[in-house]
């Protein structure tokens, strides 16, 4: 049967992934599945399972780096509505794996619930911060979290409860196919306060990021205690180019891809920087872009 059979209606191929990541480049993908119930997404997973056709979620593409000849198999948008809901009941919020982590912040700090503020302005979905439990500013998504629901390769809906949830510095034990949806226990707060807290955050984390430009991907973990930004300026290298990908002249851990750099460009620029920052400090980077 035709990988696609029967799925026409959400399933593409041949589809461009640049313009769903930030870095915007990179090639397309063979098959691009945009289920729009989770009905849809199980059938897709399974046929990929029968037919050993490797599956991918994109999330909102902040992480991500895919290879200038493109990405074999199913790539898989929870982009829809049906998986991008957000609900309160008391102190705990879900939200949907595609939903915008931004859009969760903002709904929490409306219902004067506290615990994620301090997540203000980080780019992504609820999926993509799970799976790799981002954070920053002694905040990270996986504090909060006390449930999730997860689809395993082979298409079967799966509950995962805070006894099975183990977060630590960017990782996380999330590592299903999918992250359907999570929920956080939060605390009751004033609001208005709590609204003040959030935009606090939020300027904070917009001047530590690239203003003025899309194309822009953040490179390495921060090793324990030290700050890859840091390194990078101690060895010199702010401003260093590659092709068309460029050290953020302001804010050494980001990489600004002009609109005729590869991903060949990136991953060249990526070691000449780990290479660099080894011998001028002593350090390994460890690159946090996810390679597709
Ligand atoms: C300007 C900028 C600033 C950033 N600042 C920070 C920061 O302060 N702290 C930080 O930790 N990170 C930061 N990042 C990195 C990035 O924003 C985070 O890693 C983010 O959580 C990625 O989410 P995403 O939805 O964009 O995931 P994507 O980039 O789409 O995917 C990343 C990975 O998550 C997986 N994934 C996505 N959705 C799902 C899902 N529903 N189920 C299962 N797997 C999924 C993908 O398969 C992939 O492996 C920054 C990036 C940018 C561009």
């Amino acid at each position: 049967m035709e990988l696609t059979a029967g799925f026409e209606h959400f399933v593409r191929t041949d589809e461009p992934l640049a313009p769903y990541t930030w870095l915007k480049l990179g090639g397309s993908a063979e098959y691009f599945a945009e289920p729009t119930s989770v009905d849809e997404l199980i059938a897709v997973i399974k046929r990929c399972r029968e037919q050993n056709v490797t599956a991918r979620v994109l999330g909102g593409g902040s992480n991500l780096l895919v290879s200038d000849t493109g990405v074999p198999g199913m790539v898989i948008y929870l982009h829809h509505p049906s998986f991008c809901g957000i609900t309160v009941q008391g102190n705990r919020l879900t939200a949907g794996g595609g939903a915008k982590l931004s859009h969760v912040v903002s709904t929490a700090v409306g219902k004067g619930l506290a615990g994620l503020e301090g997540l203000a302005g980080l780019p992504g979905t609820v999926g993509g911060a799970l799976h790799g439990n981002a954070g920053g500013n002694g905040v990270d998504v996986g504090q909060r979290t006390v449930e999730a629901q997860v689809v395993t390769r082979s298409g079967e809906i799966v509950t995962r409860t805070s006894q099975d949830l183990q977060f630590s510095f960017r990782q996380s034990s999330l590592d299903e196919l999918v992250i359907l949806n999570a929920t956080f226990e939060l605390e009751s707060v004033d609001s208005s306060e709590l609204t003040r807290r959030m935009q606090k955050f939020w300027i904070v984390r917009k001047a530590s990021q690239p203003a003025g430009t899309d194309n822009v991907g953040y490179l390495f973990f921060d090793p324990p205690g030290l700050s890859a930004a840091t390194l990078i300026e101690q060895a010199g290298l702010r401003g260093t180019k590659v092709g068309g990908a460029e050290v953020c002249a302001e804010h050494a851990n980001f990489i600004i891809a002009s609109s005729d750099a590869s991903a060949g460009d990136v991953l060249r620029l990526a070691e000449l920087v780990q290479g660099r920052v080894k011998e001028v400090t002593g350090m390994d980077l460890k690159c946090q872009l996810v390679q597709w």
